[in-house]
């Protein structure tokens, strides 16, 4: 997904220009169209409609008070102009900074300097829209998913400003056709290819389509359950069926759906509901059988992402949590809790960050949590260079190493990465192949670095959890007291479920 942190470098006051985007002819817009809360990296900025803004940031340790400047704003021509005077102690700034954006058809889109606190990729500054968002913007992006057949997507009838799961997968789906990394969140890239799709989307008629009947359901490389999962279709997610194999039972009939990327799939036609006309779907010959997935690694490195059990031994339902962005000061919380709930789970840790706090490095080992890769210095991985890759993904796996090896009984190894802001591109997904690293992405999303209340954080993980689904939360990164209580309901609840909790090694 793409959201942007400066884990490390906050607080510095650095002026960049936002690369390279020029601006083209802006629609006009008049203040009232500004009023709003926009995200950009780990920044709100507030629009208030009585000129005056609140720009914050999560503070980064416990207790601390969150960042937060004040200014005010005006529209200039198509420009909204936002000068930022005043710290968050109160004090006038030595030098007010100046935030210019405008909306570049329709999305906002920074056009001038920029302050404070990102000394990471220019490119990735760029405003974003996600998921438990509430704008006028999302009734426009709802407007640009409906026109496009090929997504199956609905206008919704009801809190149409609203961001929601479904409008995130519908995103996600978007951005898959588009080869964009399918982060579900709405950047200027995303955006601009919603208007004009790189890549031309296929029109669907006759169309049949198959969406999921109550549970999440597994698209698989071939029609068994012994075949590997490519992904999964989520409640409310539809797609299309290009082909059928016509078995003795429900069970063993099978629909072959397109696409995930740029692979056809096939979901069991038990679990799904069909819509459309079935018989305009051609018989297909099943593919060669699979060759039986292994049930664990065999050598250090192998991915089972694709084939993580969704059920335990004895049945009960498996959900993976994941914490990125740590080792903080609130990492204990989270050992804490997971030890109460007897769970397992994985640590997406910056290196920088493992490098200062070893004890909780070798706390999360000793515990039988994975411990895992999310680079350096939380460098969005999208357009990096080969050696920015090595230095990146190589640094944080030997600190990680030199600092708990000892207690990495799991692979031995740190192989498994999980790229900032889900961002990658076919490059350094080729640099990751070659050095051994499993991208490792998520299911579900609750967004809880933008602290939205803890409520939103474990209802949305509650509603949208299914057998074997990956959870993405932060142990890190800012204040996670809303993340950590968040995680305390999610265990207590999928807990009475009858859920149980797993490290990404599948233990
Ligand atoms: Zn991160």
């Amino acid at each position: 997904m793409i959201r942007f942190r400066s884990a490390i470098f906050v607080c510095t006051l650095a002026l960049l220009l936002a690369g390279g985007r020029a601006a083209p002819t802006a629609h006009a817009q008049g203040a009232s169209s500004f009023v709003g809360e926009y995200h950009l990296q780990d920044f709100t900025l507030e629009l208030k409609a009585d000129g005056t803004i609140v720009l914050t940031h999560a503070p980064q340790q416990l207790g601390g008070k969150p960042n937060a400047w004040h200014g005010t704003w005006h529209v200039q021509g198509d420009t909204a102009i936002v000068r930022i005077v005043q710290a968050s102690d109160g004090k006038p700034l030595p030098e007010p900074q100046e935030i210019r954006f405008t909306f570049v058809e329709g999305f906002p889109t920074i056009v001038g300097r920029i302050i404070p606190g990102i000394t990471t990729n220019p490119d990735a500054l760029t405003f974003t829209l996600g998921t438990g968002q509430r704008h006028p913007l999302v009734r426009q992006l709802n407007r640009l998913l409906a026109q496009y057949d090929y997504l199956n997507y609905k206008y919704p009838e009801r809190n149409d400003d609203l961001y929601n799961e479904t409008v995130r997968n519908a995103v996600a789906n978007f951005q898959s056709s588009q080869r964009l990394s399918p982060t579900g969140a709405v950047d200027a890239h995303t955006w601009q290819a919603l208007l004009k799709p790189i890549i031309p989307l296929p029109k669907t008629a006759p169309i049949t389509h198959v969406q999921p009947t109550t549970t999440n359901v597994f698209i698989r490389s071939g029609p068994s359950t012994r075949a590997v999962a490519l992904s999964k279709l989520q409640v409310g997610s539809v797609m299309d069926v290009v082909g059928k194999i016509v078995g003795a039972t429900p069970e063993t009939t099978w629909w072959q759906v397109c696409c995930v990327s740029d692979q056809k799939g096939w979901i069991r036609s038990d679990v799904v509901m069909v819509s459309g006309p079935t018989d305009v779907v051609p018989v297909v010959a099943p593919p060669a059988p699979p060759t039986p997935v292994p049930q664990t690694a065999t050598k250090p490195g192998k991915p089972l992402i694709d084939h993580l059990p969704s059920h335990a031994p004895d049945g009960s339902p498996v959900a993976y949590l994941t914490f990125d962005d740590g080792p903080s000061t609130f990492t204990p919380k989270f050992l804490e809790l997971l030890a109460q709930y007897h769970a397992r789970g994985t640590f997406f840790v910056i290196g920088g960050s493992a490098k200062l706090h070893p004890d909780l490095v070798r706390a999360a080992a000793t515990a039988g949590h994975y411990v895992g890769n999310h680079t350096y210095t939380h460098i969005s991985l999208q357009g990096v260079s080969h050696e920015t890759f090595i230095n990146e993904s190589e640094l944080t796996r030997k600190t990680l190493l030199s600092e708990a090896r000892d207690l990495f009984t799991l692979d031995g190894d740190v192989r498994y990465l999980r790229p900032p802001y889900g961002a990658t591109d076919s490059h350094t997904r080729g640099y990751a192949a070659e050095l051994g690293y499993q991208i490792t992405l998520w299911d579900i999303d609750p967004m809880d670095w933008r602290r939205p209340g803890i409520e939103a954080i474990s209802s949305h993980i509650l509603r949208n959890v299914f057998p074997g689904a990956i959870v993405l939360m932060h142990d890190g990164g800012g204040d996670r007291s809303q993340s950590a209580a968040a995680l305390e309901v999610v265990l207590r609840e999928l807990s009475a479920r009858g859920f149980m909790f797993y490290n990404i090694f599948g233990q």
